[in-house]
Order: structure tokens, then sequence, then C-alpha cells
């Protein structure tokens, strides 16, 4: 169902609280060492004040669970925020009570107001609806721009939204459901899904909801070995859940049925301990030595999966090939990056989300290339999988326009 816009609403006088995810990495320090996330808000918040509306800004910063904590202030996000756009900004040192209310009655049309980190309050994740409250009171319509979360049930996306008539998204939450949504609609064939990543816990639902709508899935990354292991392969000390082992055992049995080709890697770089300094050698899934690691995937599989790859009509990927964070082990994800913008560049359409297959792009120089870029990991997992994003449900439909 198509949600109501910020497009579509009169802003002119009117407060919007608005949820975005400045959830941006820092230092030790605390210095942000990528400003992404804000930038990516700011076509939002320009469009916001333009039409005369005035932004009330709320966001999560890091995992303070419930606790003040200087280091997770959004202070440096709004010193970063007035660098990056000419429009002033006010900071308030609370998200609730006298410091939030203050500084909305002070704000003025022309302005924007940021809120401290909502997670300085454990009610955000409770879903506290006594907090919902407080935080609806600083704004007179609703807007959610924080794809990221969308995912979770926390009151300022989905407590909150319950006092207002006016729910709408902004304008990166309409290109992220814009996108990830083309892609279960009616996309380019063939469709090829690329999921990797550490654990299959997290990729196993979007395997099975897959099945079917999609052309073929590549599978990579640490959650290959359950599935070898479900195929009775000797796996050696590679990662493997072995709950989930009759599951994905299940899984494949059914991907056979299907009109969905389940490609798993035939060979892997193992390793002879976790880390950089063990000796490393590539080898065919079937010969993984006892002790060892499968910690990417190995040339063959590289060559299949990109031959895949560049006659998609659309690709999703999300989810490393290997353990991309260290050097020796990241040659399969950056080849898929690869493989992803070229294909991109020769017609295909291409959504890319989670944070490691980013950084590969980011890496490579390509991320320009794809079509669109995921602000949001997990949510466009669980988008992918069918199911329902608490965030997104929240928001008005588009058909409560009034005509
Ligand atoms: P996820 O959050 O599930 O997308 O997983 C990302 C993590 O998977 C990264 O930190 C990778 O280092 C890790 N990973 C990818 N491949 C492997 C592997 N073969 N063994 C262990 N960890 C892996």
């Amino acid at each position: 169902m198509k949600k109501l816009s910020v497009q579509d609403v009169e802003l002119r006088g009117r407060r919007v609280l608005t949820r975005v995810d400045f959830n941006v990495p820092l230092d030790a320090e605390g210095r942000i060492t990528d400003d992404t996330r804000i930038r990516a808000a700011l076509s939002t918040l320009e469009f916001i004040v333009a039409r005369g509306g005035i932004p009330v800004l709320m966001s999560h910063l890091g995992r303070p669970k419930g606790q003040r904590q200087d280091k997770l202030s959004l202070r440096p996000v709004a010193d970063r925020l007035a660098e990056l756009t000419s429009i002033p900004i006010r900071f308030a040192n609370d998200c609730v009570g006298e410091p939030a209310k203050k500084m909305v009655d002070d704000l003025k049309e022309g302005e924007i107001g940021l809120l401290e980190n909502l997670r300085f309050h454990s009610a955000e994740t409770e879903n506290d609806p006594a907090f919902a409250m407080q935080l609806a009171e600083l704004g007179d319509i609703y807007a959610n721009d924080a794809f990221g979360t969308a995912h979770r049930a926390h009151a300022s996306t989905v407590g909150v939204t319950r006092h207002f008539d006016q729910r709408v998204s902004g304008l990166l939450m309409d290109k992220e459901l814009e996108n990830l949504g083309s892609l279960l609609g009616n996309p380019r064939r063939p469709f090829v899904a690329v999921l990797g990543g550490a654990k299959v816990s997290g990729k196993i639902e979007v395997i099975e909801f897959l099945l079917g709508k999609v052309d073929a899935i590549l599978v990579g990354g640490g959650m290959a070995f359950t599935f070898f292991k479900g195929h009775g392969i000797d796996v050696g000390k590679s990662l493997v859940e072995d709950s989930l082992i009759e599951k994905v055992r299940a899984i494949s049995e059914l991907a056979k049925e299907s009109t969905t080709q389940l490609l798993l890697p035939q060979d892997v770089i193992v390793s002879s301990e976790f880390g950089e300094h063990g000796e490393r050698k590539e080898v065919l899934v079937t010969d993984i030595p006892e002790n060892w690691q499968g910690l990417d995937v190995g040339s063959r599989t590289l060559a299949q999966f990109s031959d895949v790859i560049a006659k998609a009509g659309t690709i999703f990927w999300n989810g490393p090939m290997g353990v991309f964070e260290i050097p020796a082990f990241a040659k399969g994800t950056r080849a898929i990056a690869r493989a992803v913008a070229k294909a991109t560049d020769a017609g295909a359409q291409s959504v890319v989300g989670g944070g490691d297959s980013v950084a590969a792009l980011t890496q490579m120089g390509v991320a320009q290339q794809i079509s669109h870029v995921s602000t949001g990991g997990g949510a466009s997992i669980e988008f992918l999988a069918g199911k329902p994003l608490p965030g997104v449900d929240a928001l008005s439909d588009a058909s409560s326009l009034p005509v």
C-alpha cells in the first residue's frame, strides 16, 4: 500500500516531528567518521523548510541502553548538520521534558531543531506509551525518514504515531520503499539475489520467501557452511549453526522443486586460523581440511557468480562473501561489488543493502553506479522476506489523502 508522503501534505507553519537516522559511526574520541546518513537526510529537511514547515528531528545514536552517555550525544551531529546546510540548527539536550519543549517553543520558521539521543531513555526501545506521548507533543504532524529503523517497533517509530492524523514518509523513505517495492513488484528478469554474511539465521527467511520469486539466489559468506554441513560435507572449523541444519536442508529441497536456482560456492579460501596470520589456501568445498575454516569464496565461485550477475536484469545484494574486514578475505566481496556495478552499467537494476556490502562498493569506488544503495541493511532484508515493517505500517496510507 502506497504511503502518504511529506510531498502530499500542507507543511506551512507546522512543526514536523521527523524520525531521522543519524546513527553515524564514531571514532574512539566520539568524532563522526562518516556523515553519509546526515547528508542523506538533507533533501527531506530542506524540502520541509522550503515548504514552510519546521522540522523537529529525533534519532538514536549507538546503544546507550537507556543511560545518558556524553560520547553518544547528538550534539556533534547538530554541529555537522549546521556545516552541511545554511539552515540554522537548534539543539535540545534531552528529547523530552523541559529542554525539548523549550527548543520547540523557540523554533521559528526557517530553522531546524534536533532532539538529543532518543536511546538515552530506555522507554524508546520499550515503545513506552507515556514516552511516546511526550514525543508527540513536540510536533503537529509526524514524518519518518529513517528506513534503517523501520523494522523496529519503538516509541519514535510506532508508539508516537497514534497521536497524529497525518503520518507521512520522508523523501528518503519514499525512495527506499519505491526501489525495494519494485523488486517484489514486476522486476526485470533474470532477478538475482546475492546473499552473504555471517549467519544463516539472519537470511533464512529471505531465502525461503524468495524461492519461486527470483531466478537465482547466490549464497556466500559464513552462512554457506551450514548448507554444506546439511549436505554431509565436512567443513572443518567453519562457521556453522547446527540448530538450523534441518531447516537449511528443507530449503535446499524446496529450491530443487522451485523455479529458483540456489547456488552455493564451489570453492573457498580456507585458513588455519581465524584472522590474518594463519596459513591460507584455496580448496574445493569438499576438500576443507580438518581444523581449518572457510573465510572467503574461491575463484571458481567468483567466476560463476559474476557470470550469473552479468546476465541479470535485476540484482539484490546484501551481505559480504567472506570476512571482508580482513583484506586477505575481502576479494570475494570486492569482486561481487565490481560485478554488480558492471551489470548495472549494462542496464540491470541493482539494489544493495547492508553495511559491509555498501562499504565494499565504496572501497571499490563503484557506489555511484548502483541504482539504489539502501540505508537499511536489516530493514531491507526484512522487507525482501515479505515481513511487515512496523515503522512503515504505522504511516498513513496515500489513499487517506483528501480528494
Ligand atoms: P551479517 O551481519 O550477517 O551480514 O554478517 C557480516 C559479517 O559476516 C562480517 O563481519 C563478516 O566478517 C562475517 N563473515 C562473512 N563470511 C564469513 C565466514 N566465512 N566466516 C565467518 N564470518 C564471516
